[in-house]
């Protein structure tokens, strides 16, 4: 079934908008419309620079990645670009999974020109011919957008054979997810696409050294690529004067819960929880907010005055993550909370490497028990939780188990949960 449509909340200042500035304004079916609101003028400018040239500017913008991990887009690029292996492939890793995270479907949505050619840009750079754009099964307004704005490109010669008449070839093929949330994974989605089960592979070998089809790889968050087009049609360092030294430009917030208007929202890195709350309306008695999603950490009423950076929420004990901002109000059960986030995690752990598919299950057993158990008679499962969070955290293969304990642990040492 189709679900509703997700809006960007309008919001103040709306002529500051980055990413979003786009979105409710163009026809998402129109190339020419994109055109008119300054889409390819960003290729036209990649085409100018040569590729060495555009990961120069994306390096120096200081773009780091927006799925959640923050790793610089620039030094991904350049590793990739050098590989001697041939072919090299690009990926968007569009399956947005995080429970809490919508802001990449509003993109695909809204303005899916601008992310046809962002991967465009950034196979020009990094010497891909072919993209694989990994969509989020459950995205079906997305797929046929993206579809639509794929097959219009192509016929304007703008993916093909010789893209925009420069003489290099791109073109973009869609593969869906299949409810999955370890298929984001990045090297599960290269399992997906290859047609084998979607697990993680270890890493070490890095993807821009051995990815899909073991060949050199980029993967890219949606968001991550979008901020390409900004970078080269501003300038790097325009670019880099919004947010904060290490956390460049504008970030897409997510915002549930709890609030009057939830939604997404777009803000300078650097701007404070408190004042992403005044714009989503909070709620009269505060309990917590949840930033990072599942795998992130709480923050209390008492520190909204953190900073969204990577450096100001990793300060704070927790993480931006994919810009989930769950916010909880006094009436919410947190036990439950917890309880609902254990099951999620060991629901989707693939079962491949014992810490997690053990792990996640006697997390959830423990806070099954804890639901009704405070102080002393608390200890002793929580003493339980430490020890397999641990484990968990230190001896899992991937992402997922090694953060499956983190928000439990969060609420246990910042909220006082089971007190
Ligand atoms: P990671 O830190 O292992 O890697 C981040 C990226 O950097 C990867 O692309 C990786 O290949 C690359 N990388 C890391 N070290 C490298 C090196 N030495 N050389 C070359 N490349 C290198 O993180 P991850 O496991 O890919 O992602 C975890 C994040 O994903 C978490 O922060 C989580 O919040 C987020 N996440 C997001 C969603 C979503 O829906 N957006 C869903 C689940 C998880
Ligand atoms: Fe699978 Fe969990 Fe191991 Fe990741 S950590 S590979 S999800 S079992």
């Amino acid at each position: 079934a189709e679900p509703p449509a997700v809006a960007a909340v309008p919001q103040a200042g709306a002529e500051s908008l980055v990413l979003l500035r786009r979105v409710g304004v163009v026809d998402p079916g129109s190339l020419d419309d994109y055109r008119a609101h300054g889409g390819y003028a960003a290729l036209r400018r990649a085409f100018a620079l040569g590729p060495a040239g555009v990961i120069r500017e994306v390096t120096e913008a200081g773009l780091v990645g927006r799925g959640g991990a923050a790793f610089p887009t620039g030094r991904k690029w350049s590793a990739t670009a050098q590989q001697p292996d041939h072919p090299h492939y690009l990926v968007c890793n569009a399956d947005e999974s995080e429970p809490g995270t919508f802001k990449d479907r509003v993109l695909m949505e809204g303005d899916p020109y601008a992310l046809i050619e962002a991967m465009t840009v950034a196979g020009y750079a990094t010497g891909a011919h072919r993209g694989y754009l990994y969509l989020r099964g459950e995205y079906p307004r997305a797929l046929r957008r993206l579809r639509t704005a794929i097959d219009r490109a192509r016929a304007r010669g703008f993916l093909g054979k010789d893209v925009m008449s420069q003489g290099f070839a791109f073109d973009i093929e869609i593969r869906r997810g299949a409810g999955a949330y370890i298929c984001g994974e990045e090297t599960a989605i290269f399992n997906s696409i290859e047609g084998r089960r979607g697990e993680p592979r270890s890493k070490p070998p890095f993807p821009v050294e051995k990815g899909l089809f073991g060949k050199p790889t980029a993967v890219n968050n949606v968001e991550t690529l979008v901020n390409v087009l900004p970078i080269l049609i501003e300038g790097a360092q325009a670019y880099a004067r919004t947010g904060t030294g290490t956390s460049t430009g504008t970030k897409l917030f997510c915002v549930s819960g709890t609030v009057a208007r939830p939604g997404v929202y777009e803000l300078p890195f650097g701007a404070t929880l408190r004042e992403l709350l005044e714009l989503a309306g909070p709620p009269e008695t505060l309990r917590a907010v949840l930033l990072g999603g599942a795998a992130g950490g709480f923050v209390r009423p008492d520190e909204l005055d953190v900073p969204l950076t990577f450096e100001g929420t990793r300060a704070a004990g927790t993480t931006l993550g994919s810009g989930v901002v769950l916010v909880l109000d006094e009436g919410v059960e947190l036990p439950r909370i917890l309880l609902r986030i254990a099951e999620f995690f060991r629901d989707e752990s693939c079962g491949q490497c014992v810490p997690c598919r053990v792990g996640t299950v006697r997390q959830e057993e423990a806070l099954h028990r804890l639901k009704d158990r405070t102080g002393a008679a608390a200890a002793g499962d929580i003493a339980l939780l430490r020890d397999v969070g641990q484990a968990m955290r230190d001896a899992s293969i991937c992402g997922l188990g090694q953060t499956a304990w983190n928000a439990v642990e969060s609420a246990i040492d910042r909220l006082g949960a089971f007190k």
